[in-house]
C-alpha cells in the first residue's frame, strides 16, 4: 500500500497521454493554442505501460486518462486494450471532450474500459461554439448517445460551472438525468489553466448550485461508492441519472486525495495546483531499472504537499497548463 506522510492512502494514477486537444475552451486555452510538447518529449505507450506496471506492483489500482485530448492520439485503442490487461488495475476510465467518441465508443467498450466521463460545458449549440471556439456541439451530442448505445456505466458528463457564462443551464443540465442512465457533475471552476482569467467571483459553489437543483426536485443523498471521488452524490427524486457536485475550491478534499498526475512528458505531479515535478522520462530513458523508478514514485509520496492553497495568499497559480497535466 502507497501512503503519503499524511497517512493518505495513494491508489489513484491520472495519466495525460497528450497535451494536443482538438478544442480551445476559453477558460483553458488561448484560441491559437498553447506551445505545445515536442513530439520526442512525450512518452511513448510501451513508457508509460511500464511506469503503470511498475506503480501497479506499489498499490495504484485505479487509472484514468486524460489530456490534453486523449482520444486524438494515435493508437489509442491498442494501447487501452493493452492497459486494461493490467491484473492490479481494477479501475481503468478515461476523460474525454467527446468529439470523436461517435466513431470510437465501440472500440474503446471492447478494449476493455468500463466507464467514461465527457465534459460538456453547454447544451446549446451557439453557447457551445462560443465556449470551445469550435461549432461540435452535434458531435458531442451523438458522441453521448454512442456512448449510452454500448452502455458504458458509469457515463459522467462533467460541466464547469463559470458565473455569466452558463450558470443558466444548471437546471437544464439536472433534467438530463430524469430521463437518461446519465450522472451529471457540476465542477467549481478552478484558477488554473491559460484562459480567459479567472475570478473567484466567477466561481458557483457547490451550494449554491446544490440550491438551484432544488428547484427541478427534491435531491436524495448517495452514499459514496468504492471508487469514488470527492464528488458529493445525489439524485433527484424519480430520476434515472444521478447528480454529482466537485467542490475542488470551496471544499478542502485535500484530507482524502489518493491520487498522483503523470504528465506527457513524463513527470509526476503530485498535486494540480503545485508545480514541484517528479521525472521520469529522464529516468527512463537513461535507462533506469524498475527499482530506480520506483524509488521515484516514493520520493513524489514524500513531497505531496498536504493541501492546496487556493483562496489564501500563499496560492500561485501553476506554471503548466491544463492540457499539459490532465485535467
Ligand atoms: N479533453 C478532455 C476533456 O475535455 O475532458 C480532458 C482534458 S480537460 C483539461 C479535463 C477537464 O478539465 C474538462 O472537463 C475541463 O472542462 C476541465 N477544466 C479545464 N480547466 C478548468 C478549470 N479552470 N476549472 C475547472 N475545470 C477545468
Amino acid at each position: 500500500m502507497l501512503l503519503d506522510p499524511y497517512k493518505r492512502k495513494i491508489n489513484y494514477l491520472r495519466i495525460s497521454i497528450t497535451d494536443r486537444c482538438n478544442l480551445r475552451c476559453c477558460y483553458c486555452m488561448p484560441e491559437d493554442g498553447i506551445s505545445l510538447i515536442p513530439h520526442e518529449e512525450v512518452l511513448t505507450y510501451e513508457e508509460i505501460l511500464r511506469i503503470v506496471h511498475v506503480f501497479a506492483t506499489e498499490g495504484i489500482s485505479k487509472v484514468r486518462l486524460t489530456g490534453g485530448e486523449p482520444l486524438v492520439r494515435k493508437g489509442i485503442i491498442d494501447f487501452i486494450s493493452r492497459l486494461s490487461k493490467i491484473d492490479e488495475i481494477k479501475d481503468l476510465s478515461l476523460t474525454t471532450n467527446g468529439i470523436l467518441l461517435k466513431e470510437l465508443a465501440q472500440d474503446l467498450k471492447q478494449a476493455g474500459l468500463k466507464r467514461i466521463n465527457i465534459s460538456l460545458d453547454s447544451l446549446r449549440k451557439e453557447r457551445f461554439y462560443q465556449i470551445t471556439r469550435k461549432d461540435n456541439f452535434e458531435r458531442v451530442w451523438a458522441g453521448i448517445e454512442e456512448a449510452l448505445r454500448v452502455a458504458f456505466s458509469p457515463i459522467k458528463i462533467n460541466m464547469v460551472a463559470i458565473r455569466g457564462l452558463n450558470d443558466d443551464e444548471i437546471e437544464s443540465f439536472a433534467r438530463l438525468t430524469l430521463h437518461l442512465p446519465l450522472t451529471v457533475r457540476f465542477i467549481e471552476y478552478m484558477p488554473s489553466g491559460n484562459g480567459e482569467g479567472w475570478k473567484e467571483s466567477d466561481i458557483l459553489t457547490t451550494p449554491h448550485i446544490q440550491s438551484r437543483l432544488e428547484n427541478v426536485g427534491n435531491l436524495i443523498p448517495i452514499p459514496p461508492g468504492q471508487w469514488d471521488g470527492p464528488a458529493k452524490r445525489f439524485q433527484i427524486d424519480g430520476a434515472i441519472g444521478e447528480i454529482g457536485l466537485i467542490g475542488a475550491v470551496s471544499s478542502h478534499f485535500c484530507g482524502d486525495c489518493n491520487r498522483l498526475r503523470l504528465t506527457p512528458d513524463g513527470k509526476i505531479r503530485t498535486c494540480l495546483f503545485s508545480d514541484e515535478e517528479i521525472d521520469l522520462k529522464d529516468l527512463i530513458r537513461k535507462g533506469g531499472s524498475d527499482h530506480d523508478l520506483k524509488e521515484r514514485l516514493l520520493i513524489a509520496l514524500r513531497t505531496k504537499p498536504e493541501k492546496h492553497f487556493i483562496n489564501t495568499y500563499q496560492f500561485k497559480k501553476c506554471q503548466r497548463n491544463m492540457s499539459a497535466i490532465g485535467g
